[in-house]
């Protein structure tokens, strides 16, 4: 199994790192030919604008083909990728997961913030990173809700699609990439252990 992590901008680096601490092979992904060559992909935090400068609108295509299709999972700037709907202000987003996000919702002020929030995945409350976060203000009926902050959900599923408004690559916690890996591993989203 080989995860790909795109590398344009941003954390990517957070991520290789947690996953080779999980023992999984790694692609850093920097041309669309790379999509090919792995089971599943994470998009990091950065800035999901810069992303779609960097992509361009064939790159952007191609990044649309996969993570419609196949495991993906998006960490802040990479959950905006995912959205259906971006607002604040609106940009085109992949419509892979059904979430409507606000893009730096929390104020450019408080740049980042740690809370501990209650999680569905096993193990319970997690601690969770929040640097310049989007919000998610709606999820749609086939949206699976794993935590929330403020009545607000942070980590979502739907099929094969996960998506965090925080960075679980920037804590020592690896219980977010485990359940991605898993995702991976039956091919579309399974149980919630
Ligand atoms: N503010 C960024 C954006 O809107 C996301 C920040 C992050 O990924 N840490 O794309």
């Amino acid at each position: 199994m080989k995860i790909g992590v795109l590398a344009l901008q941003g954390d990517f680096d957070a991520h290789r790192e947690m996953l080779e601490r999980l023992g999984v092979d790694v692609v850093m992904v920097r041309k669309p030919a790379q999509l090919q060559e792995i089971d599943g992909l994470i998009i990091p935090g950065g800035e999901s604008s810069t992303f779609l400068k960097l992509l361009g609108e064939a790159g952007f295509d191609e990044l649309k083909r996969f993570v419609t299709s196949k495991p993906t999972f998006g960490t802040c700037a990479g959950a905006i990728m995912l959205a259906r709907e971006v607002e604040n202000p609106a940009q085109k987003g992949t419509g892979a997961i059904d979430i409507r996000v606000r893009r730096n919702a929390y104020g450019r002020q408080i740049e980042s913030t740690i809370l501990t929030s209650e999680c569905e995945l096993p193990g319970g409350e997690m601690e969770m990173v929040y640097i310049r976060a989007p919000r998610i203000e709606e999820a749609g009926p086939g949206v699976e809700v794993l935590a929330k902050r403020d009545g607000h959900p942070v980590l979502v599923r739907q099929g094969k699609v996960l998506a965090a408004t925080f960075h679980p690559e920037l804590t020592g916690d690896t219980r977010v990439h485990e359940t991605f890996l898993k995702m991976v591993r039956n091919g579309a989203a399974g149980e919630k252990a």
